[in-house]
């Protein structure tokens, strides 16, 4: 037994510290976690689930439209959002009991209190009780960036979103990325008229530009307005609650609600990290090493306070590394090389590994596969939709080093199809499979 009250003491029982404090306390290390709002973090609590709940919801409202070209009678149908809010937000409840459950089995002490650090293996809790562990593990996640500028105030972020009283009839969202175009593909869905407006000229910067511009084509066909290169100057509340929306170089807009979705900074003011020692970088994110480790040596992080890729899967594996590496005899070294992620947007895209441009400015030369296809539901729906799969080849080499693909169930095909790319396949290995028809993932070992 060590003089220290814990081994691990972990701040924040999100993605990456349940994962690390679960993990530690099965290798037989003695473990606190303090969580001073909800177990379970952004992606369970305000994140992809109840987002990904959303999009299905969402998606009801083609799947009843086309419904009718195979053949159903289906009656005028009406959304009802607080139904599919309530419902999410009972699901939500649902997952944070079994988070919890899990660390009890595990045997995680979990205190529900805020938890500062104050030495380099001492933190105190809100009510002022002071504990020491031989390590110490920051996982706070990070935060909505709002923009400052005047009436900031009245804009949404992803925090809130989830629990709005009533459905915007008009909603502005600010950003260009996942949560903007995600979103964007939500309440369009839902009926709401939405405009994206964005301080630049692009949408999901990092994806690859043929799979933006089909995603961008696809949304304004629905309805979706966008506003390129118009930075907000200001929010106004009217007396009727709806807002005016001033945006350079643009009429004013009226709006019922406005959504900032501009990025997520670092979870890492305010909990004492600066003050002894933990170096921070320019955007607050705790610079550690490829073993988690900060500049001090009893405190490490995980997950979206590093700032490396703020993605859950890569948290989790972040948290099973460190706990791997430091209790369990195990060393181990998260690779980050072909992460897939994707956009659940409408319609979803899915990626692994480099994009076009990457693939040319790196390798030189590269050879480029599309299919730009309408899938077969979609044909008979009599929707106008095309997928796009697209696939970079390393000329040299034969290896394929990106896939990049729009379409239904895009991220789902993906996921499959990167095990291929992590594993360094050929365009060969991919010929060398038989095609499973009908699916739309044939395209992929089907690509000339
Ligand atoms: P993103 O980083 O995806 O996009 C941020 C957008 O906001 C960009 O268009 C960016 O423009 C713009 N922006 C940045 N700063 C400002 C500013 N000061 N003023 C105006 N616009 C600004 O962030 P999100 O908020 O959409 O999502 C946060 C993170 O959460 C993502 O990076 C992702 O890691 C994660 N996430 C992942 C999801 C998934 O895996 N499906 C879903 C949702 C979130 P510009 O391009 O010019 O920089």
């Amino acid at each position: 037994m060590s003089d220290f009250d814990y081994d691990l003491f972990v701040i924040g029982a999100g993605s990456g510290g349940v994962r690390a404090s679960r993990i530690a306390a099965s290798h037989g290390a003695r473990v606190a976690v303090a969580e001073e709002y909800r177990v379970g973090g952004t992606c369970v609590i305000r994140g992809c689930v109840p987002k990904k709940l959303l999009v299905y919801g969402a998606h009801f409202a083609e799947d009843i439209h086309d419904a009718r070209k195979f053949g159903w009678d289906v009656p005028e149908c009406k959304f009802n959002w607080p139904v599919l809010r309530d419902n999410v937000l009972a699901e939500v409840d649902r997952l944070e009991g079994l988070y919890g459950q899990t660390l009890d089995n595990h045997k995680v002490t979990v205190l529900r209190t805020r938890a500062t650090v104050v030495g380099p293996q001492k933190v105190r809790l809100a009510d002022g009780t002071e504990l020491t562990a031989g390590r110490i593990l920051i996982a706070t996640g990070g935060w909505p960036h709002v923009p400052e500028f005047p009436g900031s105030e009245h804009a949404l972020t992803s925090n809130e979103v989830f629990h709005l009283e009533t459905l915007p009839k008009r909603i502005i969202i600010a950003g260009g990325g996942y949560i903007a175009n995600e979103f964007a593909g939500i309440f369009n869905e839902f009926g709401s008229k939405v405009t994206i407006v964005n301080r630049g000229d692009t949408i999901l910067r990092g994806y690859d530009e043929q799979i933006r511009d089909r995603l961008l084509q696809i949304s304004m066909t629905k309805g979706i307005d966008f506003k390129f290169n118009a930075p907000f100057q200001s929010i106004e509340k009217n007396d009727d609650g709806s807002l005016t929306v001033k945006l350079e170089g643009c009429e004013p807009m009226q709006a019922d609600a406005v959504l900032v979705a501009a990025g997520r900074v670092p979870n890492s003011r305010g909990i004492g990290l600066e003050e002894v020692g933990v170096e921070l970088d320019k955007d607050g994110a705790i610079k550690v090493d490829e073993r988690n480790q900060s500049s001090v040596p009893s405190i490490f992080a995980v997950g979206d306070v590093t700032n490396r890729i703020q993605l859950t899967p890569v948290a989790i594996r972040e948290g099973q590394a460190f706990s791997d590496t430091f209790f369990g005899g195990k060393p181990t070294v998260v690779d980050y090389a072909n992460v897939p992620s994707a956009v659940f947007s409408h319609p979803p895209i899915g990626a692994v590994g480099m994009t076009e441009a990457e693939a040319r400015n790196k390798l030189g030369s590269i050879r480029v596969y599309t299919s730009d296809f309408r899938a077969m539901k979609n044909v008979l729906a009599g929707r106008n939709e095309r997928a796009l799969y697209k696939m970079i080849v390393n000329a040299a080499t034969d290896q394929v080093v990106g896939l990049h693909m729009i379409g239904p169930d895009a991220p789902e095909i993906l996921q499959a199809a990167a095990i291929a790319v992590k594993a360094g396949l050929t365009k060969a290995d991919f010929d060398a499979t038989v095609a499973l028809h009908p699916s739309m993932a044939e395209e992929l070992v089907l690509l000339k």
